[in-house]
């Protein structure tokens, strides 16, 4: 990870780089701010920059094997240590060491852009509380008493800082307080407030603030390919969070998505269009019992939405300007004789699928009844 992949906090950076060019880099820091706004990336970033010989006044080199080891995060003088808690395969005394490989593939996966929650998921203990343990200091002690095999520091990267328990913490404060030569610590933490206050008081702390507006509006273009009027819809609620702002522009998709295939499908039942409807029906079994019932949750807000437009309250429907005009189109055929019946029919078909109904028999039969409702005079 070079700082060139770090989205935006050039203010931050620029602070890091200097610390190393002036040769005052401070042996344990704490890299504190909200979560998703790229802290782990920050911090990656100046550890290859620290450890790389050939780093320019801007980056590291991003080519020499010791940046290579780093951006694999297999450089064998960058120790991580993580919150971690029992799995399928370890089922007893979990510590950071036998997680390395999951913690590899995950942050590689996730570009560095990481949080608890994905971390637990992809460990696939969404319920389980993560921790530091005790044993994580133990080890890293261990290590860091043997010199650096590599580079001339070694590095300990502490995620999630504030997950540390009580003892983890003190035995910590050991190393923090009197640390073995050419030894950098960073710390990384969200929450200053579940941090022990004598950890906070022994690390310089450098604070990175959330993701700035434009720059994760620029990222987003560039990294996922959006257009820029999705990515500033998508930026403007993430709150500087760049995994957030990734989740909105999927959700906006899967809305574009249940949008054009429920216009679609209703295109068809207008027109009784029975050919058309069968292979819709049947191809409807491609997209998963999940996707089934959120198309059908659509069109009962689109229902819904119809009430709003009969009744002259137009100004509260709030969708996007193509579905709105769709919806107003729509909404007088949806009449006080058929919209028990048509909200029924939706709902209907929803716990079928929910019971494991055949959905091409489901959304035929609702296609046809569809279809005679919203020709019903
Ligand atoms: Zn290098």
């Amino acid at each position: 990870m070079q700082f060139k992949d770090v989205i935006g906090q050039e203010e931050v950076k620029r602070k890091l780089i200097l610390s190393v060019q002036e040769n005052r880099v401070p042996h344990a820091q704490l890299f504190l701010g909200p979560e998703g706004n790229g802290k782990l990336p920050l911090a990656l970033a100046y550890a290859q920059y620290i450890l790389c010989p050939h780093r320019t006044a801007t980056d590291s080199c991003g080519v020499c094997p010791s940046c290579q080891k780093i951006s694999k995060l297999t450089h064998p003088d960058v120790h991580f240590v993580v919150p971690t808690t029992t799995t399928k395969s370890v089922k007893s005394n979990p510590e950071s060491d036998l997680f390395m490989t999951e913690w590899r593939d995950y942050v590689l996966q996730k570009e560095g852009y990481v949080d608890t929650s994905s971390w637990y998921e992809f460990l696939e203990v969404e319920n389980k509380q993560g921790y530091i343990s005790v044993r994580d200091a133990a080890s890293l002690l261990r290590k860091l008493s043997f010199k650096a095999y590599e580079g001339e520091y070694k590095i300990a990267i502490i995620w999630m800082a504030e997950k540390m328990r009580v003892d983890t913490a003190n035995k910590l404060l050991k190393l923090l307080e009197e640390p073995p030569e050419k030894t950098l610590f960073v710390l990384i933490a969200e929450d200053q407030e579940e941090l022990l206050a004598t950890i906070r008081s022994r690390t310089s702390l450098v604070k990175v603030p959330k993701i700035e507006l434009g720059d994760l509006q620029k990222a987003l273009v560039a990294r996922i390919g959006c257009t820029s009027q999705e990515a500033s819809d998508a930026a403007m609620i993430a709150e500087g969070n760049w995994m957030k702002a990734c989740q909105n522009v999927k959700d906006a998709e899967d809305q574009k998505y249940y949008f054009r295939t429920f216009q679609q499908w209703m295109r068809y039942c207008f027109k009784a269009a029975i050919n058309e409807l069968i292979d819709f029906s049947n191809n409807i079994k491609t997209i998963g019992r999940e996707r089934q019932k959120q198309l059908l949750e659509y069109g009962l807000g689109i229902v819904r939405n119809s009430l709003l437009f009969n009744n002259n309250l137009a100004q509260l429907v709030m969708l996007p300007d193509e579905e709105k005009k769709f919806n107003s189109g729509f909404a007088p055929f949806v009449k006080p004789a058929n919209i028990i019946q048509i909200a029924d029919l939706l709902e209907e078909a929803s716990r079928q699928i929910e019971r494991n109904g055949y959905a091409p028999l489901i959304f035929l039969d609702i296609s046809f009844k569809m279809t005679k409702l919203l020709r019903m005079k």
